[in-house]
């Protein structure tokens, strides 16, 4: 049977303190020599998402934005996506990828935004509030990974105002109310369109692999509320530690919670995949 691999980057097959993937990097590496595919699935977008696949040489499919698109390299699959997939979902080509579109366009997450905001009375922002040199004093990424990420297509990143509050609460549910939703990666909150989320994006994909491959047995890893639907979804969900080395509180029980912080515990699951 075909093992597939959906993970979280940030804070998951990444460090969340410096991104970095040196700790993963080896484990990705075996997974492709046994041609068990890897399929990032994260908040980051299209072009952040391709440094680090360039980086760790994948050449898998991968889900951008927090589930709001799927990236599938032309000719991965023996078929054809749009032929697959077309009759029910918003598919496109662009440049060597076909693209399935789940997620609103980041016009309408920006406008509701707006809106929430005003009627909320709150002060947050997004990376379309912001220079790139505040954004790179908040997330400390250098220019050219700030660029990289400010480059939406779908979502919008709350970067700055108090997520805590009564009054954030009010804000999420005028969010709500217009179509939208908002989850956090960690770190950050996301926004983007409700129809939308991880889950649905690995439900697509897996979709595809089994067309692909017959039976498929799909793994998930992640660290963040954001990657419930996610490890809900796979036939094996992981959460990894978070930075404390807690684990994010959730009641599904069939959630699998590995010793380890972030990339360490990524490699554990990696190389439990790994036949020797
Ligand atoms: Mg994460």
């Amino acid at each position: 049977m075909k093992t597939v691999v959906f993970t979280d980057l940030d804070g998951t097959l990444l460090d969340f303190q410096n991104y970095s993937y040196q700790t993963a990097e080896p484990s990705v590496h075996q997974l492709g020599q046994q041609e068990i595919p890897v399929v990032f699935c994260s908040s980051k977008t299209k072009a952040e998402q391709e440094y680090y696949r360039s980086a760790l040489k994948n050449a898998d499919p991968f889900i951008v934005e927090n589930g709001s698109a799927v990236f599938i390299p032309s000719g991965y699959f023996s078929f054809s996506v749009a032929d697959q997939l077309s009759a029910q979902y918003n598919v496109v080509a662009e440049d060597d990828f076909e693209v399935v579109i789940l997620g609103e366009t980041v016009a309408t997450v920006r406008q509701g935004i707006e809106q929430g905001r005003e009627e909320a009375n709150i002060h947050l922002f997004g990376y379309a509030d912001l220079s790139l040199k505040e954004i790179q004093e908040i997330t400390h990424l250098e220019e050219d990974f700030a660029q990289r990420a400010a480059t939406r297509n779908f979502s919008e990143t709350l970067l700055k105002g108090d997520k805590s509050g009564e009054t954030f609460r009010r804000f999420q549910d005028l969010l709500y109310s217009k179509g939208l939703s908002c989850v956090s990666g960690g770190k950050f909150h996301t926004v983007m369109g409700q129809g939308s989320d991880k889950g649905k994006a690995v439900d697509v994909l897996t979709q595809l692999f089994t067309q692909e491959f017959g039976e498929v047995h799909t793994i998930g890893l992640g660290d963040s509320a954001n990657d419930l639907p996610l490890l809900q979804v796979v036939d094996t969900g992981y959460l990894v530690q978070k930075p404390d080395e807690t684990w994010l509180t959730t009641d599904n029980e069939n959630i699998k919670k590995v010793a380890g912080v972030g990339p360490e515990g990524w490699v554990k699951v990696a190389q439990s995949l790994i036949a020797v």
